[in-house]
C-alpha cells in the first residue's frame, strides 16, 4: 500500500545533513570526523538560499512572497534560532583547501537541488517556475559539469562550466558583421548569467576582501574567481582545431 509521499523539501535536506550526528566508526575511532565539509557545505547553501528568500519574500510585488516568506521561516528550527552559520574565509588557507570547499559546495547544491523547494501542493508547478532564481546551480541541468581548479600562479581560482545546453544557455542573434556578412553572435541566457553569478559568489566567499582600500589602491583580496563557459562558435573553432592536431599527428 502506497503512503502519500513525503519528501524533504530542500531546505529540510540541507537541514538533515547539517543536523545529522555522525555514526561513522572510523570518524569515532579517530575522534575527528570527516564528513565536517559536507556539514559545511550544507550551511554554506542554506544560508545562499535563506538570504535570496528573504530579499523575495519582503518584494511587495512578488505574488508568490507569502510563499517564499513561509520556506524562508521553515530554514530556522523550532527554538528560532538561525542555521549554523558556517566562516569560509581563513587567513592563509591553502587555495587547494579552498577550491575542495567550493567544489563541495557545488556538490551539495547540486544534491539538495533535487529536492523540491516548495512543498508539494496545488500551485506547485507555477510556484516552482521561478525557483531557479533562488537556487540557480541547484536548478541546473543535469548534464551540465562544473569543474574547479586553481588558476596558474596560485593566483586564481577558475571555476568552468561545460556540456551547457545550448537551448538552455545561449541566445542567438543575427547579426551583420563589419564585411556586411551575416553572422550569430551568442549571448548567455539569463539562466546562465544567474549560474555564472551564483558559481562566483560561492569562490568569492572564500576570498578575503576585508580592507581593499580605492583610496591608496590596495587591494586585500588573496585571490580571483573566474567563471568560464564556451559559447557554441568557441567549442565548434575547438572541436575543430583538436580535430586538426590530432590530424597532424596521427598524418
Ligand atoms: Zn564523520
Amino acid at each position: 500500500m502506497a503512503k502519500p509521499s513525503k519528501r524533504p523539501t530542500r531546505v529540510e535536506a540541507l537541514q538533515a545533513v547539517i543536523d545529522s550526528e555522525c555514526t561513522a566508526p572510523t570518524c569515532q575511532q579517530s575522534g575527528t570526523c570527516r564528513h565536517e565539509g559536507e556539514k559545511a557545505a550544507a550551511r554554506h547553501m542554506l544560508e545562499r538560499l535563506l538570504k535570496k528568500l528573504s530579499i523575495a519574500a519582503e518584494n511587495q510585488a512578488d505574488e508568490h512572497a507569502k510563499t517564499w516568506a513561509d520556506i524562508y521561516a521553515r530554514g530556522y528550527d523550532s527554538h528560532g534560532s538561525t542555521y549554523r552559520k558556517g566562516a569560509k574565509y581563513r587567513a592563509g588557507q591553502p587555495m587547494k583547501e579552498r577550491t575542495a570547499g567550493i567544489r563541495a559546495d557545488i556538490k551539495m547544491a547540486r544534491m539538495a537541488g533535487k529536492a523540491p523547494l516548495v512543498k508539494d501542493g496545488p500551485g506547485l508547478v507555477s510556484q516552482a517556475l521561478g525557483t531557479y532564481r533562488f537556487d540557480p546551480i541547484g536548478e541546473a541541468p543535469d548534464q551540465i559539469k562544473i569543474r574547479v581548479h586553481i588558476g596558474a600562479g596560485y593566483g586564481s581560482i577558475r571555476i568552468r562550466i561545460d556540456n551547457i545546453p545550448q537551448e538552455w544557455g545561449w541566445v542567438a542573434e543575427e547579426v551583420t558583421d563589419y564585411r556586411d556578412e551575416k553572422m550569430t553572435r551568442w549571448t548567455p541566457s539569463q539562466a546562465l548569467k544567474d549560474l555564472k553569478g551564483e558559481l562566483k559568489a560561492v569562490g568569492e566567499a572564500y576570498n578575503a576582501d576585508h580592507g581593499s582600500n580605492t583610496m591608496t589602491d590596495c587591494s586585500a583580496r588573496s585571490f580571483f574567481v573566474f567563471v568560464d563557459a564556451d559559447d557554441p562558435d568557441t567549442l565548434a573553432r575547438r572541436a575543430v582545431h583538436q580535430r586538426n592536431s590530432r590530424a597532424r599527428r596521427t598524418g
